[in-house]
């Protein structure tokens, strides 16, 4: 089974490769059989298509497996850019892969990568969020063990959640985060917004148009995380304890730490074996 990347928005985006083995393959399985057929038509291609979405992925399984056991072979698209990438195939790749079958990627367009590559901010490291949940709770909750990452974060989002999104963002991040949002990647009105997330959201909310679309949001790493590691603790009360009584020391590490300063007196005492 080929996993093939297909566009994101520029039909020319479709590489070479994936036009060859969208060609030659017996059977193309997709998320959307309606989608997929105004990609093929464009190709002039007329093909057997297998729909295969999250619904059913999973019922899928035995079935793509017996025609590739038959000798036919399959492309694995998404309506748009690489399945699996916040799309279906999941489920069916690690089976296949279980059960012995070849897969071969057949990449091309992403839209976290497309963003990244000329967001301006940093690449050597990032963590790809996907979708946050639609309920603002939950979506809070995502981004709270997020605040001290160094990481730059990617996150998708559609027209409907941006400005709330970006509102709760601000929140957890703080207004001087630096942030780059791409809407429409490789279309028409691709669009550009970065500065801190402040910035940002005040220029999409200027003009409700610049909400509609499809949207990558990048959020740079924290420049100053808070690094006090329960090992970090422990470090420094052996070292603070070596030269001061155990209330001086646990008050020093509260300070640096913001834990609190009782409990942390507790602990200076149990770890010089007072208690
Ligand atoms: N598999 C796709 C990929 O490789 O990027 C992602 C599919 S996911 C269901 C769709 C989301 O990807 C959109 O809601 C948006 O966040 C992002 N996306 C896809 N195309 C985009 C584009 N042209 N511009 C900006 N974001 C896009």
């Amino acid at each position: 089974m080929y996993v093939v990347a297909t566009p994101i928005g520029n039909l020319s985006d479709l590489t070479e490769r994936a036009i060859t083995v969208l060609t030659q393959v017996d059977l193309v399985a997709c998320e959307d059989t309606r989608h997929t057929q105004k990609l093929l038509q464009h190709l002039g291609l007329r093909k057997v298509m297998l729909s295969v979405h999250d619904h059913n992925e999973r019922d899928r399984i035995d079935q793509v497996a017996q025609h590739l056991s038959e000798g036919r072979s399959l492309a694995l698209v998404s309506d748009a850019g690489t399945p699996l990438i916040s799309d279906p195939g999941y489920p069916l790749v690690q089976a296949l892969r279980e059960r012995g079958y070849q897969v071969v990627p057949v990449p091309g367009p992403s839209a976290l990568i497309t963003a990244l590559s000329a967001a301006g901010l940093p690449t050597d490291r990032f963590l790809f969020e996907g979708f946050l949940p639609h309920k603002a709770g939950g979506r809070r909750e995502r981004l709270e063990p997020l605040i001290n990452e160094t990481a730059t974060i990617v996150f998708y989002e559609s027209k409907h959640r941006i400005l709330e999104t970006l509102e709760i963002m601000t929140e957890a991040f703080g207004t001087d985060r630096k942030a780059c949002v791409a809407r429409e990647l490789t279309k028409t009105f691709e669009t550009f917004y970065h500065g801190t997330l402040a910035d940002i959201q005040a220029a999409l909310r200027v003009d409700t148009d610049q909400t509609k679309g499809e949207f990558v949001v990048m959020v740079a790493g924290n420049p100053e995380p808070i690094t006090a590691s329960a090992y970090d603790t422990e470090k420094l009360f052996r070292l603070l304890l070596a030269e001061l009584p155990p209330k001086k020391a646990a008050a020093v590490i509260a300070e640096l730490t913001g834990e609190n300063k009782k409990s942390l007196y507790q602990r200076a005492l149990e770890m010089q074996g007072k208690v």
